[in-house]
């Protein structure tokens, strides 16, 4: 990365888009999470972001007075939700979104890891195919589980402009976090984004993305090869998730090693539904 974005600044990226970085980079979140208002005349807030005063002053300035139809979440973690009940305090709007962690619920919560935004509570549950609208744009809700089980992608009608939330990032894969996170899901996500024709995707992270085709195909070949490493390995003697972590990602940025981990043990998981693999006390093996 040259030179980091400022954040606190709209910018317009086409007609109907406007863009707003928070001030919340890291090594998960890139530059920070970027926070999109759609329409002129009224608007809807895609990802409002974390609870952050100087965020939530940015966004204010940027919709400036002007009435807020929705606020859209693409999936409750903590860096692109809990902005949503002050903006809905300030704005008036309803907050609109997924329905809450479902998958949880039954395991004593164990995957509402401390990813999740706990305090989430959408007015409106949007379901894959609804639609919000207001002057001049209509966004369409696009079911993308994996990420999370929960997560929508946005596209909006009038511009062929698709936004994408962590499904697909401008800056890297998504991380695929058991049990809530999902390979196999996730993969089927991204199936279907290629059988779509967006024009654009506008990211929680990273820049915009302008030839999505290409990048979704480019992100299904690094996954069937990341299967495809640890079928190997596994095919060789079985291994722990470390064991294999140390072979599959050399040179991995430390930040990163539980990210890396997570995204095994959904490979994992994924190959051990389909038959492929299966674990004794930690270690896998082919079966
Ligand atoms: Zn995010």
């Amino acid at each position: 990365m040259a030179k980091p974005p400022p954040t606190g600044v709209a910018v317009p990226l086409e007609p109907l888009v406007t863009r707003v970085l928070a001030p919340n980079a890291s090594a998960y979140t890139y530059t920070g999470t970027q926070t999109h208002i759609v329409g002129t005349d009224d608007l809807a807030v895609v990802d409002p972001g974390p609870d952050d005063p100087a965020h939530l002053d940015a966004l204010r300035a940027a919709i400036a007075g002007r009435p807020v139809c929705a606020i859209l979440i693409t999936h409750h973690h903590r860096d692109h939700s809990p902005a949503s009940r002050a903006l809905a305090r300030a704005t008036g709007a309803p907050i609109v979104g997924p329905a809450p962690l479902v998958r949880g619920e039954s395991s004593a919560g164990a995957q509402l890891d401390a990813a999740f935004d706990r305090d989430y509570a959408p007015d409106r549950v949007l379901a894959d195919g609804e639609t919000v609208s207001g002057a001049g744009w209509t966004l369409g809700a696009i079911a993308t589980p994996g990420h999370t089980s929960q997560h929508l992608a946005y596209a909006l009608a009038e511009s062929g402009a698709l936004f994408s939330g962590d499904h697909v990032m401008g800056w890297a894969t998504s991380v695929i976090s058991p049990p809530d996170g999902d390979m196999g899901e996730y993969l089927a996500s991204l199936e279907r984004l290629l059988g779509r024709d967006d024009r654009v995707y506008y990211p929680g992270h990273g820049e915009a993305v302008e030839r999505p085709q290409r990048l979704v195909r480019g992100m299904l070949g690094h996954r069937k090869q990341r299967e495809g490493q640890i079928v190997r390995l596994l095919t060789a003697a079985p291994h722990s998730v470390a064991a294999l972590i140390e072979r599959m990602y050399v040179g991995l940025d430390p930040r990163l090693a539980g990210a890396a981990a997570r995204s095994v043990l959904a490979h994992l998981i994924d190959l051990e539904r389909r038959g492929v693999v299966t674990q004794e006390e930690g270690a896998w093996r082919i079966i």
